[in-house]
């Protein structure tokens, strides 16, 4: 993709604070971070979002934000560590080269995410999931 950020970020067309990379990601500091200890893994081939992945990229993506929380424990040893994915404008993707963030966290550091619960009946429930699998 010739005017994707990411891509140019992997293809090395434009600079990045690289912190590990394998065959499939790229993990770099996100330049706009939350917290110092910010990172970004980055698939290295242009999948757009999570569906695009097949099951090895998605492992080696995981197995990347593994690494990077790991290292994230070692070096600020902080109160805790988030990971988040976007998939879609509407969920708050902004670059649309698939990515996972994983950062450190502090109380109060001002990061907040609503998460306005619903309470659907068991049947409800059995009836959702069954169409999930169907669709599997
Ligand atoms: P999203 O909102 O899509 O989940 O996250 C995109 C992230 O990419 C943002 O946190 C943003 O700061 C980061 N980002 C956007 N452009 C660049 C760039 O050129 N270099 C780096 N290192 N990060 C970027
Ligand atoms: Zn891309």
């Amino acid at each position: 993709m010739n005017d994707c950020v990411f891509c140019k970020i992997v293809r090395g067309e434009i600079p990045a604070a690289v912190v590990l990379q394998d065959e499939l990601t790229l993990v770099f500091m996100d330049i706009g971070s939350v917290n110092p200890g910010h990172m970004l893994v980055a698939a290295k081939p242009h999948v757009e979002n999570l569906q695009g992945m097949d099951g090895e990229l998605a492992g080696a993506m995981f197995r990347s934000a593994a690494r990077a929380a790991r290292a994230i424990e070692a070096v600020f040893r902080p109160a805790g560590i988030s990971v988040y994915q976007a998939n879609g404008a509407a969920a708050g993707q902004t670059v649309f080269h698939a990515h996972i963030h994983v950062l450190p966290r502090w109380e109060n550091d001002g990061l907040t995410f609503t998460w306005p619960v619903k309470h659907p009946s068991r049947e409800e429930l059995e009836k959702v999931a069954a169409l999930l699998r169907a669709a599997l």
